[in-house]
């Protein structure tokens, strides 16, 4: 039976693959960060008998052609070739996958995207991610990059606009202005103290955007309308069924709401229909990816 994983920079969940495909989460425990050989311990721990496989979400940036690990949080795996190593240490099949493109696949295969041909699943939480699903497969593309939205140094304040006050903030991937540096959680705090000078959480900015308050409206519709702006150039490129979103801030329904409207307002196809939704899988989209990834990867009926 294949066991399958979802690792995180705080928790290593599990649970094996169900027949009817499904993957429950049987457990936790803490990732240990700093030390390969305890991380390699703590997967065994969790793993099946002795040659049966896995199949590991991870989340970071993560090269899925060449398999090398670029996981800034977790940074015993960093630059390793994980599934390789992993192969020998444990002794039986690893199979990897990034957390957007497992959260991808989840929403393709059995999720809101279900039936359709283009599905883009996207995270919007603590970082920005994504994954692209065309036809039911997964497009890894150049690099093993694909999906990945969230980099690249699109907001610049030097090309006009009518947002004024925000930063090119920097990026941890090196750039500045990235999706990521104003899309995310973080991204939303940044713009509110650029705005307002004051520094506030992203939930006790969400919060107080529901309650009507002036600063936050001001910061919101900021936020909303920097990713709408990028959500837009990848509608219009991949022309996706549905969007559908996971990660924190895909929790604030009224969020969703607006960047759904303000996108759907800037594109070229006429969506009559919502297009960006909250995943099926939103919760649980890096063990139920893992276990479809193990499906084609090992060839385990369902
Ligand atoms: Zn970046």
């Amino acid at each position: 039976m294949t066991t399958c994983f979802d690792i995180g920079g705080t928790f290593i969940r599990h649970g094996s693959l169900a027949k009817d495909g499904l993957v429950a989460e049987e457990g936790r425990l803490k990732t240990p960060t700093d030390d390969w050989a305890a991380f390699v311990e703590a997967v065994r721990s969790r793993s099946g008998a002795l040659g049966e496989p896995v199949s590991i979400s991870l989340a970071g940036a993560f090269d899925a052609r060449s398999g090398i690990a670029d996981v800034a949080n977790i940074p015993c795996l960093h630059q390793r070739h994980v599934q390789d190593e992993l192969e020998q240490a444990l002794e039986r099949p690893v199979a990897i996958i990034n957390d957007a493109n497992a959260f991808a696949l989840a929403e393709a295969v059995s999720g809101t995207g279900r039936g359709k041909d283009v599905v883009f699943g996207i995270i919007l939480g603590s970082g920005v991610g994504g994954g692209l699903v065309v036809a039911g497969n997964l497009v890894t593309g150049f690099g093993g990059m694909a999906g990945e939205w969230g980099h690249g140094p699109i907001v610049d304040p030097t090309a006009g606009g009518t947002i004024e006050g925000i930063e090119h903030y920097a990026c941890g991937c090196g750039q500045t202005g990235c999706v990521d540096a104003t899309g995310s959680a973080r991204g939303m705090e940044r713009i509110h103290t650029s705005l307002h000078g004051e520094t506030r959480s992203s939930r006790e900015i969400t919060q107080a955007w529901n309650g009507n308050d002036t600063k936050a409206s001001r910061t919101i519709d900021a936020y909303s309308t920097l990713v709408s702006r990028a959500l837009s150039v990848l509608v219009n490129t991949f022309g996706p069924d549905v969007i559908p979103v996971s990660g924190g801030l895909s929790n604030d329904e009224a969020l969703l709401d607006l960047i759904d409207r303000k996108t759907r307002a800037l594109v070229l196809a006429n969506y009559s229909d919502r297009l960006i939704v909250k995943g099926a899988f939103a919760e649980n989209g890096g063990l139920q990816g893992a276990g479809i990834h193990a499906r084609r990867m090992f060839g385990e009926t369902a």
